[in-house]
C-alpha cells in the first residue's frame, strides 16, 4: 500500500532541518514530490505554521502557474500579497506586512527593500520542498547585489494597490537561463544548507544571509558562476559576452576579429562576436566575397547592420595591390582607421623588389594621409616583410606616422624569430594591430598560447604600456564558429591568467 505522508511527518522533517519557532521562511515547493499527503496542500501549510509558530512568518512566491501549495496558501485567510508585476509574493505571520510592503516601489525585483532582500536582512531561510536551486528566486538577489554586467533594465505594466495601471522600469532585471543548480554542491560544502527527506521529497533548508555571502564570494571570483557552460546555450553565451565586454572596460587595447574567419553571413558573425565580448571588426570578406567585390547596396547594408548592433570597423585587410585605393575608400566609408597592405612577394632579387615596394608605398601614403587612414605592413613569410629586420628597414625608410605594422607573432615564429624574445622591442612600438596568432616554429598553426609565438608574453608587455591598438583574432587553421570560439576562448583564458 502507498505510504501517506502525515502532518507529523512534515513537522518532524522540518524540525530535523533546523526550522524552529519565530523563523522567517520563504518556501518553494512541489506538492507531488512529497508523494501522497494526507489532507493535501493544507496539511503542508499547517505543518509549516506549527513549526514557525505565531512569531514566525511564511512566505511563498505568488503563483503564476499551478504550484498547488503556493496557490492554496495565497488564498488563505490572513495572507498578504506584495504588489509586483513579476516577482509578487504572499506572506503569513508576524513579519508578513513588513515583508510585502512597498515591493512595487523598489527599483529592482529581487534586490534591497524587496521581500527577498528583507528576508536576507532579517536572517530568514529558504525552504525547497522537492524542487532544486533552479527555483531559488533569492539567488537573483545575489546577482542584483553583485550588479552583474548581464542584468538589464526592463519595462513592465501592472495594476497598483489603488487599481491604477502603472508602468515600472526595473533595474538589474534577471535574464533568461541560469545554472543555479550548479550552486547546490557549494551550499552543501559551505555548510549553509541541510537536506532531509520528507515523504518522497528531498527538502533543502538554506540560511539566506549566509547564502548571499557565499554567492557574492563566488561571483567576485567568477562573475559567470551562475551561468551554464553549454556552448550551445545561446542565453548564457550572450550573458558571458556581456561579462567579457565589461571586463574590457579596464583595458586600453581593443579586441577585434577578421570577418572572414568568423562567419560568412554578417548576422551570424555579429552573434558569435557578441558572445565573445568583441564589438570591433577587421573587414576582409563578407558572404565569401572580398570586401572590394561588394556592390554599394551591400556595403550600405553592412554599415547599417553594424551601427544598429553597436559594432564598429577597425580597418580593412586588402587582398590585391590593384585594389588598395578602393580599400582606402571602403575604410573611410566605415570609419575604419587602417588598411593592411596586400602581401608584396619577392621572386628573385629581394633588394630590387624592396625598392619597388618602397616606391609604391610613398605614393600610397600620400593618398592614405589625405583620408587619415594608416597603412599597415604585415610580416609574412616569402614577402619583402618576412623578418623583423625587413619590417624595421621599411618602416625606417618611409618614416611616416601613416605607415605602421600589423604584428603577426605566428609569422615571426615561422620565420624562426621569437616574437617576444628576439624581435626588437622597438618594432612592437610600431604595431597598430597585433594578430593573436600562434604557431610552432615548424609552421603548424596553434591556438593562442599553445605555440612558439610567445602570445602571452606579448599581450602582457603590451598591456604594460597601455597599447592603444587592436588585438585581432584571425584564426589560420580554419574559419567558422567552432574554431573561432576555440581561439577566442584561448585568448580570454590568457587574459584571465595574467
Ligand atoms: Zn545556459
Amino acid at each position: 500500500m502507498e505510504y501517506v505522508v502525515t502532518k507529523n511527518d512534515i513537522v518532524s522533517g522540518l524540525r530535523k532541518l533546523g526550522l524552529k519557532k519565530g523563523d522567517i521562511v520563504l518556501v518553494h515547493s512541489s506538492l507531488s514530490s512529497l508523494g501522497k499527503v494526507e489532507g493535501g496542500p493544507e496539511t503542508v501549510i499547517q505543518a509549516l505554521v506549527e513549526v514557525v509558530g505565531r512569531t514566525g512568518t511564511i512566505m511563498m512566491p505568488y503563483p503564476l502557474g499551478n504550484a498547488t501549495i503556493a496557490k492554496v496558501f495565497s488564498s488563505m485567510k490572513g495572507v498578504i500579497k506584495s504588489i509586483h508585476p513579476t516577482h509578487s509574493v504572499s506572506a503569513l505571520g508576524a513579519k508578513a506586512e513588513y515583508l510585502t510592503r512597498d515591493h512595487d516601489k523598489m527599483p529592482t525585483a529581487c534586490g534591497k527593500g524587496t521581500p527577498f532582500g528583507k528576508l536576507v536582512d532579517l536572517g530568514g531561510y529558504i525552504l525547497l520542498i522537492g524542487v532544486d536551486q533552479d527555483r531559488n528566486t533569492t539567488l537573483h538577489t545575489a546577482e542584483d547585489y553583485a550588479d552583474l554586467p548581464y542584468l538589464s533594465e526592463k519595462e513592465f505594466k501592472y495594476v497598483d494597490a489603488n487599481g491604477i495601471e502603472k508602468t515600472i522600469v526595473l533595474k538589474r532585471f534577471p535574464g533568461p537561463h541560469r545554472n543555479f543548480i550548479g550552486m547546490d554542491r557549494i551550499f552543501l560544502a559551505k555548510k549553509i544548507m541541510k537536506i532531509e527527506r520528507i515523504g518522497n521529497a528531498m527538502v533543502r533548508l538554506i540560511d539566506a544571509k549566509k547564502m548571499i555571502k557565499v554567492c557574492l564570494d563566488e561571483l567576485k571570483n567568477n562573475p559567470a558562476a551562475f551561468l551554464c557552460e553549454n556552448p550551445n546555450c545561446a542565453d548564457c553565451v550572450m550573458q558571458r559576452g556581456k561579462i567579457k565586454e565589461a571586463r574590457l572596460k579596464k583595458e586600453c587595447f581593443t579586441p577585434s576579429a577578421t570577418s572572414s574567419r568568423v562567419a560568412s553571413e554578417p548576422e551570424e558573425m555579429l552573434k558569435i562576436l557578441q558572445g565573445q565580448g568583441i564589438k570591433t571588426i577587421e573587414l576582409d570578406a563578407i558572404w565569401d566575397k572580398p570586401i572590394t567585390k561588394l556592390v554599394p547596396s551591400e556595403i550600405e547594408y553592412l554599415k547599417e547592420l553594424f551601427a544598429k548592433n553597436g559594432f564598429s570597423v577597425a580597418g580593412i585587410s586588402c587582398k590585391e595591390n590593384c585594389e588598395l585605393e578602393k580599400c582606402l575608400d571602403i575604410a573611410g566609408f566605415f570609419g575604419g582607421k587602417y588598411v593592411v597592405l596586400p602581401p608584396f612577394a619577392f621572386l628573385q632579387d629581394i633588394q630590387k623588389q624592396k625598392q619597388q615596394f618602397l616606391e609604391s608605398l610613398f605614393s600610397m601614403i600620400e593618398i592614405a594621409k589625405k583620408k587619415n587612414i594608416v597603412l599597415l605592413i604585415e610580416n609574412r613569410p616569402d614577402t619583402v616583410c618576412a623578418r623583423s629586420s625587413d619590417c624595421l628597414e621599411i618602416l625606417g625608410k618611409v618614416n611616416s606616422p601613416y605607415l605602421k605594422l600589423a604584428f603577426n607573432p605566428a609569422n615571426f615564429a615561422i620565420a624562426g624569430e621569437k616574437p617576444f624574445g628576439k624581435v626588437p622591442p622597438k618594432l612592437r612600438r610600431r604595431a597598430f594591430v597585433v594578430y593573436i596568432n600562434d604557431a610552432l616554429f615548424s609552421g603548424k598553426p596553434q591556438i593562442p598560447g599553445y605555440g612558439n609565438a610567445e602570445i602571452k608574453e606579448l599581450i602582457s608587455i603590451l598591456r604594460c604600456w597601455c597599447f592603444p591598438g587592436y588585438f585581432c583574432l584571425k584564426p589560420e587553421t580554419a574559419a567558422g564558429k567552432e574554431i573561432f570560439n576555440c581561439e577566442a576562448n584561448a585568448f580570454w583564458h590568457l587574459l584571465e591568467t595574467m
